[in-house]
């Protein structure tokens, strides 16, 4: 059993990639319905002033540490966390391991067209994969029980819903036990930079710990994100302090 480390009230795993692959590869195996979060500074921060996110959190699975504030405030707590374990990279760890494991995925989310795009990149880059479905992630309230029956028809094994925080994970907490699938993950932007439509920080600005930075630069709407790293770091220490 690897450690988990308590992030503002959040407890996030310090999983190295490989840990967080063989985690879900297990969750798979269990068949029971589980949710993997994909926590950045963002998302922890939010977490503070939002209690429904912030129980769908500790009740999660698994909850890897995506993004570089995340690694920075465990170690800065004190405690292990060996890397980022960024949901775009574990989605395509499992989506390579998928042909030969025989895991079905299904892509919910996005604006119309992107997640039949991210398929197509999938189906290119891992030979042999299984999408089963995909949707985009614009509805209604009254279009949702048929989005599920379309899911819980498709049967996968794997559900990527790319809602945007904290909608995807809400979404599927409501729904996990009904859609009776093995492991939810809530993915963000993943769909995006799949279909090609955002990009992905060069590799210099990843190690560089800038990829939030570039984020920002391409979207400018973006931008008032960023002033949730400050608060995120003042927050953080805060914790240190008082611990
Ligand atoms: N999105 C969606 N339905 C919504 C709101 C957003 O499908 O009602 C999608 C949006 O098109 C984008 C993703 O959710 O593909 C959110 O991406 P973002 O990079 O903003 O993710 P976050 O930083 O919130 O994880």
């Amino acid at each position: 059993m690897t450690e988990r480390v308590e992030i503002l009230g959040v407890h996030v795993d310090a999983v190295t990639m490989a840990q967080a692959v063989e985690r879900v590869a297990d969750l798979i195996a269990a068949g029971k319905p589980s949710m993997v979060a994909t926590a950045n500074a963002e998302m922890l921060l939010r977490a503070t002033h939002d209690d429904e996110l912030k129980s769908i959190l500790n009740a999660a699975n698994l909850v890897v540490p995506d993004g570089a504030g995340t690694v920075w405030a465990a170690r800065h707590l004190g405690c292990h966390m060996p890397e980022r374990v960024a949901g775009f990279d574990l989605v395509q760890e499992l989506m390579k391991l998928a042909p030969a494991r025989a895991w079905k995925f299904y892509l919910f989310g996005s604006s119309p067209g992107i997640a039949e795009k991210a398929k197509a990149k999938a189906e290119t880059l891992y030979p042999g994969i299984q999408i089963v479905g995909t949707r985009n992630g614009y509805f209604k309230p009254a279009d949702e029980p048929e989005i599920v029956a379309q899911i819980k028809a498709a049967r996968p094994d794997v559900l990527l819903a790319a809602l945007g925080v904290p909608k995807q994970e809400k979404w599927l907490a409501a729904h996990m036990n009904d859609l009776n699938v093995p492991v939810s993950i809530g993915v963000g932007g993943t769909f995006d930079v799949m279909a090609g439509v955002v990009k992905r920080a060069p590799l210099w600005m990843q190690r560089a710990r800038l990829e939030w930075l570039f984020r920002a630069m391409l979207q400018p709407s973006r931008a008032g994100r960023l002033l949730a790293l400050p608060k995120f770091v003042l927050k953080v220490h805060k914790q240190k302090v008082n611990s």
